[in-house]
């Protein structure tokens, strides 16, 4: 099958999160099955040179976007069996990180546009274009509204994975004439239109022939008001093209046994290693090198989302048990600043990294016993695979790809790959946190087992890969 992956982010030449890792690790997955794939993605400065030293330029010209007339480059690399098609326009995507700019409505009209009016000037029209988030959500409704009539477009399907429906790209309704040249019919009749905007991610859901997220959990959680974002009356509209499917973890990157980001290495049947990097992580954190005391890691965005308003209410009573906390993350200054403050006040128990630092995340995943994962929301969630990959048992609230991934510990069968909570709220987090660190320090013999158990789950791609196509197929059927 020719399928063409649409994306803002793409692991290894730029990421945020989790969308760019998915982006890295499905095609790839796709292409070792021997299906032709490949994928379209902005075109940043500062993509590592190496990578901007082998692509080649295939072709430049210009596309309208509404009355303006803008440059497109599109530059080509082959990486593994998979072709990547990177749009290049200076002012869209230059000299700038990927998102939070006053115009970014405009840079993604552009990306949409380009991918739509180039495609057939690549040497590759596929048969599915999956397209992701609300960044190229716009896609299949150009393909239907605008671009009908291109008879090479008109077999093409489309597949739109939401990785997070908190953001969907709500924009002034004129960007319609201005930016995507196409009049007001569909913002008036109410199809494209949430609240005064253009909903860029409603479009794609009602657009494109199948949609999907990133856990089965989640699937069913956006249909409701409490994790749909306003959206889940339209979510419930197409609930028959509505699935979900879980997210794998890329087992090239992340593997205990050859991380080159670790100086030791450890694998499930000899945890050594695994001891030697929880004494460097202490010692490198300023920590009390202590291989007892149940060591507990954090790696991640530090937002709403990812339950440390709650966290933070309670560090006073989760930092009075006898653990080691360290976290690393970058985020929202108020919880930024919240965790610093708690670093002052227990210096020689939490220390808090406020940096995205993809070597030190590995040490952590790597030389923790514990990973702290209370999410207010889930869509699927990486960060809890790959610490279970590596040894680490998660603490999680039982929410989409938390609950789907994480088997909770049974006192009764002594069994499981982490710890849950069901109730967000300060007794439900202290409950599983407690549970945890107790189970640390009085039964080190099922932690070991769960470790084993955590380490030899299938968090691989491949299976996941081949839901994707079962997925793709039924667009056909
Ligand atoms: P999300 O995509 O919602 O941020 P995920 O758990 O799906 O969360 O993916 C987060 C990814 O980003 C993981 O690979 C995680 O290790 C990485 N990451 C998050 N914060 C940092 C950080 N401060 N430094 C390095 N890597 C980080």
């Amino acid at each position: 099958m020719k399928i063409l992956f649409a994306t803002a982010e793409c692991a290894p030449f730029f990421k945020t999160g989790g969308l760019g890792d998915v982006a890295g690790a499905l095609p790839q997955a796709l292409a070792a099955e021997d299906h032709e794939v490949a994928v379209i993605l902005p075109y940043l400065t500062k993509i590592p040179s190496e990578f901007q030293a082998a692509m080649e330029d295939l072709f430049y010209d210009f596309i309208q976007v509404g009355w303006r007339r803008q440059y497109v480059g599109i530059k080509k690399l082959v990486r593994q069996g998979v072709t990547y098609y990177f749009v290049d326009n200076e002012d869209y995507f230059g000299q700038r990180e990927l998102y939070g700019y006053y115009d970014d409505g405009e840079r993604w009209a552009f990306f949409c546009q380009a991918v739509v009016q180039l495609l057939e000037r690549f040497d590759f029209l596929p048969e599915v274009i999956h397209v992701n988030d609300f960044h190229t959500a716009m896609i299949p409704f150009l393909l239907k509204e605008k671009w009908h009539w291109v008879q090479a477009y008109q077999k093409i399907k489309t597949l739109l994975t939401i990785h997070n429906i908190e953001f969907q790209g709500a924009m002034d309704p004129q960007v319609l004439p201005e930016l995507f040249g196409v009049g007001m019919e569909r913002y008036t009749d109410g199809t494209l239109r949430m609240g005064d905007a253009v909903n860029f991610l409603k479009a794609g859901i009602l657009y494109a022939d199948a949609v999907n997220t990133v856990s089965p959990t989640y699937a069913e959680e956006i249909q409701t008001p409490a994790f749909g974002w306003g959206l889940d009356g339209v979510l419930r509209s197409v609930s028959g093209k509505l699935s979900g499917i879980l997210n794998g973890i890329d087992y090239q990157v992340y593997n205990p046994a050859a991380d080159p980001y670790l100086t030791d290495h450890f694998s499930v049947d000899d945890l050594t290693g695994k001891a030697r990097l929880k004494a460097q992580l202490q010692k490198s954190f300023g920590l009390p090198q202590d291989a007892q005391v149940p060591l507990i890691g954090i790696v991640s965005r530090l937002t709403e989302q990812k339950g440390f308003r709650l966290m933070l209410s309670m560090m006073d009573e989760l930092l009075s048990a006898d653990v080691q906390v360290v976290l690393l993350g970058t985020g929202m200054p108020e919880i930024e600043n919240g965790f610093r403050y708690y670093e002052g006040r227990y210096p020689s128990k939490f220390k808090a990294d406020i940096a995205f630092n993809l070597r030190r995340a590995q040490e952590i995943y790597a030389g923790c016993d514990l990973f702290l994962m209370p999410s207010a929301f889930e869509p699927c969630g990486l960060s809890q695979m790959i610490a279970m990959h590596y040894g680490t048992l998660p603490i999680v609230h039982e929410v989409g790809g938390l609950k789907d991934t994480v088997e909770p510990y049974s006192p009764i069968t002594k069994r499981g790959t982490g710890f849950s909570f069901k109730d967000f709220n300060p007794e439900g987090l202290r409950y599983a946190y407690q549970q945890a660190v107790n189970l640390c320090w009085q039964d080190h013999e099922t932690i070991l087992k769960m470790q084993k158990q955590a380490m030899t789950t299938d968090f691989s791609w491949e299976k996941k890969a081949t839901e994707y196509l079962t997925l793709y197929q039924s667009l056909f059927a």
